[in-house]
């Protein structure tokens, strides 16, 4: 039985964002340690979305690149550069989607750990108690402000940090900061969040907690997306699909999209919609997932062309099946014996 870490504290409503001051100030008194570091998403740079007056010298703000999902490196230099400027932060603030979420948690690792980033990727890699951190997320959907992980793409995987370590100590939920969103990122961001709960529900590896909190996410999702728009709706129906998936594991469909990001370089929630639609054997709920589709005017490309390589198929292939822990989720510890090489080609030629 698994004894399992949660967000110590979060703050939820509109306008919630005016409560960080205040947070960072108790810890800097709390600590004795001077400045932050506010790890936000570079969409805002330049835009007057967020109050940032209340900063000072002593605070430094990182605009992180999400233009591509996070790497090792990125998130190595990020660190070096934080290390360069505080010698010892009081807290690290990520504000954004799941990468900018993720990168926050890494570099609060990274400053309490020697060595780099792809070190700690794997599961409860992490020795020391990493910096104080707090989660503010801009798009509903990955949760991230509620797992232990930090997916980042390394030299040979994309694959978590996953620790204790990893988990947000506060998060602030303020469904104002979704304002900004393009509708078709937020139906893919959300659309992962969807297909983490079928995966944790008809995975092996969950318990009532889970099954609880990824039935009523996938319930407001679909009133979302299938009736009215509720921004804060969203956001807690993506908090609680990260709840969810703390107890279980995510199956099918996310090996592919980790084949599909890496080799092809697709946005992570891009590639979740790719492969789920084409996972209808397996998961039921892909029937209500073309449904939301449709009515959100969504047409899903045809990724998988003649433009693509036998050489690229193989690896993305082979980057699928290297996940054992969700594909035996899915489909118990004798999966080699019912989900091999071919049948991964098969459906990705479909994607
Ligand atoms: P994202 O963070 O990659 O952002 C997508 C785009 O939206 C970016 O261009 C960004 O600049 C922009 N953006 C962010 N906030 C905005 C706002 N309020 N208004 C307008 N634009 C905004 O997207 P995502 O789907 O939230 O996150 C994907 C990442 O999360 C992937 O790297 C994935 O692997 C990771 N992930 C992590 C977890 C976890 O538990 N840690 C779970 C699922 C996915
Ligand atoms: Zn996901």
């Amino acid at each position: 039985m698994k004894n399992s870490k949660l967000v110590q504290y979060y703050i939820l409503g509109r306008g919630s964002f005016a409560k960080l001051p205040e947070l960072l100030e108790q810890r800097i008194k709390e600590n004795q340690a001077k400045g932050s570091v506010l790890v936000i998403d570079h969409f805002f740079q330049g835009k007057n979305i967020l109050d940032l007056s209340f900063l000072t010298a002593s605070d430094l703000i990182i605009w992180a690149d999400t233009t591509h999902e996070p790497t090792t490196d990125y998130v190595d230099e990020l660190a070096d550069k934080v290390k360069t400027a505080l010698a010892q932060p009081s807290a690290i603030v990520g504000i954004g989607g799941g990468s900018a979420l993720d990168i926050a948690k890494a570099i609060s690792v990274l400053l309490t750990n020697p060595g780099k980033s792809a070190e700690y990727q794997g599961w409860d890699l992490v020795k020391n108690p990493p910096v104080y951190k707090i989660g503010i997320p801009t798009i509903a959907g990955t949760g991230a402000e509620f797992t232990r992980t930090a997916v980042l793409t390394g030299p040979i995987k994309k694959l978590g940090i996953n620790s204790d370590f990893s988990v947000y100590d506060q998060v602030i939920l303020d469904a104002d900061l979704l304002k900004t969103v393009p509708h078709e990122q937020f139906v893919y961001t959300a659309m992962d969040c969807f297909v983490h709960n079928c995966e944790s529900l008809l995975g092996m590896q969950n318990d009532a907690m889970t099954i609880a909190m990824a039935q009523k996410s996938s319930d407001m999702i679909k009133e979302v997306f299938l009736g009215e728009m509720d921004h804060e709706k969203l956001l807690i129906a993506s908090s609680m699909g990260g709840l969810a998936i703390a107890n279980s594991n995510v199956g099918i469909c996310h090996p592919f999209s980790y084949g599909l990001g890496y080799v092809l370089g697709l946005h992570h929630a891009f590639a979740i919609c790719i492969a789920f639609n084409q996972l209808g054997e397996y998961y039921p709920e892909v029937e209500t997932f073309k449904k939301i589709l449709q009515k959100n005017n969504i047409v899903l490309p045809k990724i998988i062309t003649d433009d693509i390589t036998p050489e690229q198929l193989d690896q993305m292939a082979e980057l699928t099946l290297m996940n054992e822990k969700p594909l035996s989720n899915a489909f118990g510890p004798d999966w080699k014996n019912v989900f091999g090489k071919d049948k991964v080609i098969e459906l990705l030629k479909r994607m």
